[in-house]
């Protein structure tokens, strides 16, 4: 299996090789060259197995040649044992054919976990296999630094540098990245914005002799490796509720496009899916997209949602991509007219075809607000933010009552506990095996957000820059 670039110019590369890059050369994001099927029965076959093992058989095909099935099976095994609940994915009825996928049970309480676990673990095990070592740098409104940060701590090939913006995320969020004891775990309170992060990152990787010498690397939503691990629980999903022999649909809490798309690459390997529902909150560019065919960005509004706080649905371009037929000079020129002017028009055919599988809408505050109420006072069910947004946009949808509707829960209520109680009075509270997270001490250091200041502190940070310069 070999992957290209959705901009058509960079070379193709296998797996491991996508999954290191990240981002293409071409500024473009990899895609499979073609899609692997499975067939119903190998599908039917998921049903009653445990979660890793459906891991491997969703991941296998993607993976081909680069690594060994034996250490891929190893990786999941370790990866979701990690998890909280044994059936790490688990499903709850809310009501007649809804029910919620908990997709937080995972060490730092976000779904973020079910495949940053699993690529930290399959990056470090190829890194040693080439004797090589990589720094990763993560700019983080929250979730993404404390999944990075808890998958890749003390691995041997590894340092892990978070950048978020300093007094500007949850206690909960920043214990977890500032209280882990290893070595290889560094953490930058940046004076300044998430934007600001996020521009410093890439400038770090705009800056080649720089990137070179720690030999940066980046597990960002775009990555091709942490696409395929999210594919995986639409299918023990789907299996639990009678799939392949009848149609699931989803409806999916949606930032950067990464989730939902992982929907489209189980349904593209032969998974019967019946709807994705995109669900946003009142950063809606693409409910707009979906409903009008412009993709346009606005400023961003803060909400109670903050990890779908974006301006800009980086993986939306491989859908682009699918349903402009596979036309890289068309997603190109598309792509150019958004940085220029900050608008393209989806073409009409590519819209059609999006529309037949996907829907969208949005979800305000007030929803959000009256939605947390709701379940708490119906079934004394907490649900955080994101989960919200979902719920209010799924009840809102028209949908055939025969399909059972199978809502992301993103994130545990516990992450996000002032949103939670302000909305319905309940402080959702801890588990008990993070009740002592308060009391541990942090670890972070506050910069200003220069880049030549924090490339000075990352290449401190990096091994592979300070045994390079040994050499
Ligand atoms: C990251 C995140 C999302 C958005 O996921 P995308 O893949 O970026 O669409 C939704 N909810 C929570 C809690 C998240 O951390």
């Amino acid at each position: 299996m070999h992957y290209i670039s959705t901009r058509g110019a960079s070379a193709r590369l296998d797996f491991v090789e996508a999954m290191l890059a990240g981002l293409a050369r071409d500024g473009g994001l990899y895609v499979p060259y073609s899609w692997p099927r499975l067939s119903p029965s190998t599908i039917a076959g998921f049903a009653g197995r445990p979660y890793a093992e459906v891991a491997v058989e969703v991941v296998k095909p993607f993976v081909g040649n680069a690594i060994a099935e034996a250490d891929l099976a190893r990786i999941a095994r370790e990866a979701y044992g990690t998890f909280r609940h044994p059936a790490v994915a688990p499903l709850v009825q809310l009501d007649a054919n809804l029910f919620v996928l908990e997709l937080f049970h995972g060490p730092t309480l976000a779904f973020k976990d079910l495949a940053m676990q699993f690529v930290a673990r399959l990056m470090d095990h190829v890194l040693t296999q080439r004797g090589e070592r990589t720094t990763i740098v993560v700019a983080t409104s929250g979730d993404t630094g404390g999944a990075a940060v808890e998958a890749f701590r003390g691995r041997a090939q590894v340092d892990v540098v978070a950048l978020y913006p300093h007094g500007r995320i949850s206690d909960v969020q920043r214990w977890m990245m500032t209280t882990p004891t290893d070595a290889n775990v560094h953490c930058i309170a940046v004076e300044g914005t998430f934007d600001d992060c996020q521009a410093l990152v890439k400038a770090m990787f705009n800056h080649h002799a720089f990137r070179d010498r720690v030999r940066l690397s980046g597990v960002n939503s775009i990555n091709w490796g942490r696409i395929v691990a999210q594919a995986v629980y639409y299918f023990t999903a789907a299996v639990a509720l009678g799939a392949p022999h009848r149609k699931i649909a989803f409806t999916v809490p949606t930032g950067n496009f990464g989730d939902v798309y992982a929907g489209y690459v189980a349904s593209k390997m032969g998974l019967p899916v019946d709807r994705l529902v995109v669900a946003t909150n009142v950063n809606d560019i693409l409910a707009r997209t979906f409903a009008t065919g412009d993709y346009e960005t606005r400023k961003v509004v803060a909400t109670s949602s903050p990890s779908m706080d974006i301006q800009v649905s980086s993986n939306f371009e491989r859908l682009l991509y699918e349903t402009c037929g596979r036309d890289a000079a068309k997603v190109n020129a598309l792509m150019g007219s958004l940085t220029q002017s900050g608008r393209f028009s989806v073409p009409s055919e590519a819209l059609k075809e999006m529309r037949a599988l996907f829907s969208a809408d949005r979800a305000d505050e007030q929803e959000v607000d009256a939605e947390i109420r709701a379940w708490m006072k119906e079934a004394s069910y907490a649900i955080d933010p994101h989960t919200a947004v979902a719920l209010a946009v799924a009840e809102k949808e028209t949908r055939d009552p025969k399909v059972p509707m199978v809502v992301l829960s993103t994130a545990h209520p516990a992450k996000f506990p002032d949103a939670v109680k302000a909305a319905c009075g309940v402080d959702p509270g801890l588990p008990d095996w993070l009740s002592d997270l308060p009391k541990k001490a942090e670890r972070f250091t506050v910069l200003p957000a220069d880049q030549a200041k924090i490339e000075e502190f990352v290449a401190g940070a990096s091994r592979a820059a300070r045994e390079g310069a040994a050499v």
